[in-house]
């Protein structure tokens, strides 16, 4: 069978179709990057925004469109709370929730072996998979849901209750990951900072950590998104090893502590800037980025302010802006005081202008500097070669020329020429 894989939205939902990639190559079938030859489609769709949930309707008419005999599944947090609005949009086919998402691989084919033990995978595992898992990094996801209940939150409605996957399993994982040539896992998850709560364990990431450190040959590390609460203080020591990479998303989605509250967000301003401060102590070259939800049910104009100068006393690396939606099913979706669409519009605007100010502000710093990157994706040539999209281990995205046998190496570069969304990279040992 020949399956197309197309993932919306967030970093788990990306190491969702990644392990479904590997479970069909692992049951014999074929992983096709255009849909026109697919047998089967499947969609994971995300419902954290409208637009999310729109994309999700979109790609399924557009693919449809493309390919009218293959079936597309739907999967994921739209499907999940939105079964029939999305059910009903022209192509869709099955719908899997995302409590039956772990049996969509053997649902598409009953024969399935999926609990093949790893020996008899790796011949599979070692290839470099196509389309989206093409990739040098792999997103490795360690645990789903989360027991939190913030007030706009979608997630939590479609994810249900916080679960942490075996450690073992997940150091099985990295271990095949790093046999199959990847050089970089990203740990993802709903809410990472709980791993290993349901298991009694209140050190759960950190034992993680030190477990994949100690027990895997990944050469490079990373964490995804992590919510800036649940973290032990001694947490950022393990940075002592320099393969955890110095990149930490810590989503604080306001800098105003009533909006804060209104969310029903486990931290304020204080708590914040403590964990801020602790993690730039213990990580040099620390990539400290953030969520921003803008246009809050109640934000007046001097609550988004105190935000916005919050926001800048910081001084995240990078930020990813988002418009306040009215998602059905949170608690905020019938608060009072819901902010109107243009005053949302130019608050976002300014809000992203900071962002961009903060980030070239970071870039700045690495003008001259000597920085590792692994080069990722070659987007085209020009006179001087190839050029190349990597990132450093602070993830700085560089664009830099190189020779064809780039992909997948770590190579020593100067960072010059700084821009708000990345640099340029001059070779050193090339
Ligand atoms: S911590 Fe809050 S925002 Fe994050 S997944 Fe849980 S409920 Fe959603």
């Amino acid at each position: 069978m020949k399956v197309y894989l197309h993932s919306i939205g967030c970093r788990l939902n990306q190491s969702e179709i990644e392990t479904m990639s590997r479970q069909l190559l692992a049951a014999g079938h074929e992983i096709v990057t255009e849909t026109a030859v697919a047998d089967k489609v499947i969609i994971n769709t995300c419902a954290v925004t409208s637009e999310a949930a729109k994309d999700a309707r979109s790609i399924t008419r557009r693919i449809h469109r493309q390919n009218d005999d293959a079936e597309i599944l739907l999967t994921g947090c739209y499907a999940t709370i939105a079964p029939d609005e999305l059910g009903k949009v022209e192509g869709a086919g099955r719908i899997v929730v995302n409590k039956e998402k772990a049996n969509l691989v053997p649902m598409l084919d009953p024969k399935a072996r999926i609990d093949l033990p790893l020996f008899d995978q790796e011949p599979v595992m070692r290839e470099f998979l196509a389309g989206t898992a093409g990739n040098t990094r792999a997103f490795v996801k360690v645990q789903d849901g989360c027991n939190n209940k913030c007030t706009f939150c979608v997630t939590t409605v479609a994810r249900g209750e916080g679960q942490s996957r075996h450690l073992g399993d997940i150091i099985a994982e990295i271990q095949a990951l790093t046999a199959a040539g990847y050089q970089e896992a990203v740990l993802s998850g709903v809410h990472m900072g709980s791993y290993g709560y349901d298991f009694g364990n209140r050190a759960g990431l950190m034992e993680l950590v030190q477990a994949i450190l100690g027990h895997t040959d990944i050469p490079r590390l990373r964490l995804s998104s992590l919510e800036p609460w649940d973290i032990a203080p001694d947490f950022f020591t393990l940075w002592q090893n320099p393969r955890l990479l110095p990149h930490l998303h810590m989503p604080l989605q306001s800098g105003c502590d009533r909006t804060l509250r209104r969310m029903a967000r486990r931290t304020n301003q204080a708590a914040f800037r403590e964990l801020a401060d602790a993690a730039r102590a213990h990580i040099p070259d620390l990539n400290l980025s953030s969520d921003i939800i803008v246009g809050f049910p109640g934000e007046t104009e001097e609550e988004f302010q105190t935000s916005l100068d919050y926001v800048r006393e910081i001084g995240f690396s990078r930020l990813h802006v988002f418009t306040y939606s009215q998602r059905p099913g949170t608690a905020a979706a019938t608060m009072p005081d819901q902010i109107l669409g243009p005053v949302k519009k130019e608050r976002v605007q300014r809000m992203i202008a900071l962002g961009n100010e903060m980030s070239l502000a970071f870039h700045q710093r690495y003008e001259g500097k000597k920085m590792n990157v692994l080069w990722e994706t070659s987007v085209g040539a020009d006179n001087q070669g190839l050029c190349w999209v990597g990132y450093t281990d602070n993830y700085i995205r560089v664009n830099g020329h190189g020779s064809a046998d780039l992909f997948n190496k770590v190579t020593n570069v100067r960072l010059e020429n700084a821009r708000d969304a990345g640099m340029d990279g001059v070779f050193l040992n090339s």
